[in-house]
């Protein structure tokens, strides 16, 4: 089987995860997708094959030499986002003549140049879409079916020599869980990657500072006909707050390295109010101010209006370049992994989190890799077929680098 006929595979299960239920995986779909990669891990001859009870695949590819050489691992993960239905995905494929590609007719969804200029980078190309009701599912059964093609490729040519293997796949990445039962001591790697980046050439090992915040305010109620100076508005408290956080800092007006205040939610009665927020920076230091403004600004309030404002703040996760700058040879190898495949590699930030920063943190330094999809988590979403087999190539070209170090 290509990785193309494996990815066509793998998009038929629905494997959606879900913020609602309080079970791991969220969804059923995932244990059933993780049942059939098992098989399949069985019919390519991989050993210590587990499932365990929250649905985490692990398994090994042997050692095929007695040279000294580091244990690596390759992580993909199951679920597809909430945000859209990966329920009968239909994919197609179309060889890209430039122009708008017409994705569902009779509903006029069009994957258009203007809005997705990025396009014309593949002209000429064969690109997988979705059938316009639904996401594709690229992110991340790209990464699933590079990762399970490349064992299959290097059980297929044993002359190529490598150290052991692991690889693993993991439910529940797309709502922030993915990370939450991973038995990093199991898996056993001295690093790992995750193949869950976008485009062609992504190398990314830096990421947010991450922390959620949530402001709660205690008003006073009393019958507004005779309220004078009595009455504390909750609500009228919480928008003062808001309006005390810089302007420049929210995503709408940040980009590259540039960290946020977001509000992501707010309630409100005269009685009580909250405000929601996630910080992000990716410097620790900057981090930490703006967490330490969001008290200053509290105490402020309480200085106002004693007792009134009330902090909770949570850290989410942290920055893996911490972890991973120490040891450099990690993104090098794969840098060097892209280049020899003909894949020019794009090293950038990430705005947002992935598993392999919470894994690094637990133990397991792990930058992460395209897939090769883009627009992600809607309908949108395509694959060029190319940028899926670079991702398989990168693997191998990875696994091979590293018996040369
Ligand atoms: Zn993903």
């Amino acid at each position: 089987m290509t990785v193309l006929d494996r990815f066509l595979k793998y998009v038929t299960f629905d494997t959606q995860s879900s913020e609602e239920t309080a079970t791991t995986p969220s969804t059923p779909g995932q244990r059933v997708f993780a049942e059939a990669l098992v098989k399949e891990l069985e019919a390519i001859g991989m050993e210590e094959i587990s499932l365990d009870e929250h649905s985490y695949v692990m398994a090994t590819l042997p050692a095929n030499t007695d040279r000294e050489i580091p244990t690596i691992g390759f992580i993909a993960h199951l679920d597809t986002s909430p945000d859209m239905s990966g329920k009968d995905v239909q994919p197609r494929i179309v060889t890209y003549q430039g122009g708008d590609i017409v994705l569902d007719a009779e509903e006029n969804v069009v994957l258009s140049l203007s809005m997705f200029p990025e396009l014309s980078d593949y002209k000429g190309q064969d690109l997988i879409v979705t059938n316009g009701k639904t996401l594709l599912g690229a992110d991340d059964k790209g990464g699933v079916a590079a990762i399970m093609a490349a064992m299959q490729y290097l059980k297929d040519h044993p002359e190529i020599e490598h150290g052991k293997i692991r690889i693993a796949f993991t439910p529940d990445e797309e709502i922030g869980q993915g990370a939450d039962h991973f038995d990093v001591e199991k898996f056993g790697c001295d690093w790992g990657y995750t193949i869950d980046g976008g485009q062609i050439g992504e190398l990314e090992y830096e990421n947010f500072n991450a922390a959620g915040a949530k402001v709660i305010f205690k008003g006073l109620n009393v019958h507004p006909g005779y309220a004078k100076d009595k009455m504390l508005n909750a609500s009228l408290r919480a928008i003062e707050f808001a309006s005390w956080l810089p302007e420049g800092q929210r995503p709408e007006h940040t980009t590259g390295y540039e960290g946020f205040f977001h509000l992501t939610g707010m309630t409100g009665s005269v009685e009580e109010a909250t405000l929601s927020y996630i910080i992000r920076d990716h410097d620790r230091k900057l981090f930490e101010e703006k967490k330490e403004l969001l008290r200053t600004l509290v105490d402020r309030m309480n200085e106002a209006y004693p007792g009134c404002a009330r902090l909770e703040l949570r850290d989410q996760y942290y920055n893996m370049r911490e972890v991973v700058e120490p040891q450099k040879h990690i993104v090098d190898l794969a840098f060097e992994a892209m280049t020899s495949v003909g894949v020019e590699p794009i090293v950038k930030p990430i705005r947002g989190g992935t598993d392999g920063a919470r894994l690094s943190f637990m133990g397991l330094p792990c930058p992460n890799i395209f897939a090769g999809g883009l627009n992600f988590h809607g309908r949108y979403e395509f694959l060029p077929v190319r940028s899926l087999e670079k991702s398989m190539e990168t693997v191998v070209a990875i696994i091979q680098l590293t018996v040369d170090k």
